[in-house]
């Protein structure tokens, strides 16, 4: 089965056209890289996969489920790190794992495995208001991973970390591919998809112009 199966989707604002006659297929078990410069259309597909926007045109299913139709269901396997995510200042990390677990209904999840797992479980009786910029990505990253999702779904998750946040953060996304999560990573910056992608997909003005391996599309460029 397939973690994601995009047709000919397309999406308009007015005159805008934000994605245009998208066709991709994500396999389980993959490492995708969405690559595009800012403008490109990437948050656009990830709003419509989560069913936060509606496609003027098209179908987009996870897991064989219709985002549109099913959204709630098609959802209920996806964990997301959104892109401009905030974490609560005067709330520990562990109380944030802690809310995630609540509302997601995963009583049996233990929130120091969470922490462990993004690299933070000695921070977990620190507030927030403490933590880097690369320790609150991670846990927000943590509370996405809440339920075990089978889909992870990244908006940019690099964006503002420095080097070693940025490689701390392609770890962790690489141990939950191991895992068995599908990994979809949104960025417009090739040097943090290839450390971390099996294949990757290049969008320029809301078309997908090319979908290849890293190698084939450094052989092609
Ligand atoms: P990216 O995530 O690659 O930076 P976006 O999906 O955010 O690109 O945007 C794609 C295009 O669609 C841009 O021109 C953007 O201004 C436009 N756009 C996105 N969302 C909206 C919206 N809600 N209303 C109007 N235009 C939008
Ligand atoms: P990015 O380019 O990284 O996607 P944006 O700032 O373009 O970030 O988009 C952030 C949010 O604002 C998205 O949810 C997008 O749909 C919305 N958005 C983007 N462009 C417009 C626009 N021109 N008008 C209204 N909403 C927009």
């Amino acid at each position: 089965m397939n973690a994601i199966d995009a047709t000919n989707v397309s999406k308009h604002y007015g005159s805008t056209t934000a994605l245009d006659r998208v066709d991709l297929t994500v396999e389980e078990g993959e490492t995708f890289g969405f690559l595009g410069p800012n403008g490109a259309g990437k948050s656009t597909f990830i709003n419509i996969l989560l069913d936060f926007a509606k496609p003027s045109d098209g179908q987009v299913e996870i897991f064989g489920t219709d985002c549109q139709r099913d959204g709630v269901d098609a959802r209920e396997r996806v964990g997301v790190l959104p892109e401009g995510y905030s974490v609560i200042e005067r709330l520990t990390g562990r109380q944030h794992i802690e809310y995630a677990i609540r509302s997601k209904d995963a009583h049996d999840t233990n929130p120091l495995d969470i922490l462990d797992r993004v690299g933070i479980r000695d921070a977990a009786g620190r507030k927030a208001s403490g933590y880097s910029k690369g320790m609150a990505q991670r846990l927000v990253l943590g509370m996405a991973l809440v339920g075990e999702p089978d889909l992870l779904l990244l908006d940019e998750p690099s964006t503002g970390l420095d080097p070693n946040g940025a490689a701390e953060m392609r770890r962790i996304l690489r141990e939950e591919n191991e895992r068995g999560a599908t990994i979809f990573f949104s960025s417009h910056i090739l040097e943090q998809v290839e450390a971390v992608c099996d294949r990757v997909g290049i969008l320029q003005n809301g078309e997908l112009v090319a979908v290849d391996t890293i190698e084939g599309l450094r052989e092609s460029m």
